[in-house]
């Protein structure tokens, strides 16, 4: 799996200070099972134990804070990983399969509106906002939207493409309340996505029925 976006800097910071709901948490989790990139940087934050993470407002770093530090720390060598590792054929990622069926294929979908089904995980604590995995046919695009807050929209199967980029199995998008994006499944297999907010999404155009479908989304 080759994976090309990360979490920021700014939200790896606020994972190892413990500052983020269990939602947050969750998919935070899921991709560093997917992302040794993700895992080093993790450990060496968690390493820098001069740095008082709690009382570092995380919207006030720099998009590139973590990279400086590690470019005057020099070379590092590779950690040892600590997330444990998948042990059965499950195309779970293991933070999740607590949450989860045993494969993507066992998860009672509900459709939510034409080519967008949806499951919340059950039993997770996420403050104001929502967890839950979509599941998007070829094709179809989620309505243009920015956030009240933060959201992260983890790549488990198939992808995804919006102003930003295009997202694969693995990816993640790490956006803030500014992001404003159309997200559309851009092959010809279905897109399944963990997706995190932390306030209700506010849609940009004013659609009745699409509003309507995704209320509480
Ligand atoms: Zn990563």
């Amino acid at each position: 799996m080759s994976v090309h976006h990360h979490l920021s800097d700014a939200t790896l910071m606020s994972y190892a200070a413990g500052n983020l709901p269990e939602s947050m948490t969750l998919v935070i989790a899921a991709h560093l099972s997917m992302c040794p990139a993700c895992r080093n940087k993790l450990t060496v934050l968690e390493d820098i134990g001069g740095m008082k993470l709690e009382q570092a407002p995380a919207q006030a770093m720099a998009p590139d804070a973590l990279d400086m530090v590690l470019a005057q720390l020099g070379p590092q060598e590779e950690r040892p990983i600590r997330v444990s590792k998948p042990v059965a054929p499950s195309d779970i990622p293991q933070p999740l399969r607590s949450y989860l069926p045993e494969r993507l294929s066992d998860i009672p979908w509900k459709t939510m509106a034409p080519g967008i089904k949806t499951f919340t995980l059950p039993g997770v604590r996420t403050q104001t906002g929502t967890l839950r995995l979509l599941k998007i046919a070829p094709g179809v695009t989620i309505p243009e939207h920015t956030h009240g807050g933060m959201e992260l929209t983890l790549v488990l199967r198939g992808s995804f493409s919006d102003e930003i980029g295009r997202f694969t199995c693995g990816d993640i998008a790490d956006l803030d309340e500014e992001t404003n994006h159309q997200p559309i499944a851009d092959t010809d297999e279905d897109c399944i996505c963990l997706i995190a907010t932390d306030a209700p999404l506010r849609f940009n155009k004013l659609m009745p029925r699409l509003v309507q479908y995704f209320t509480g989304m």
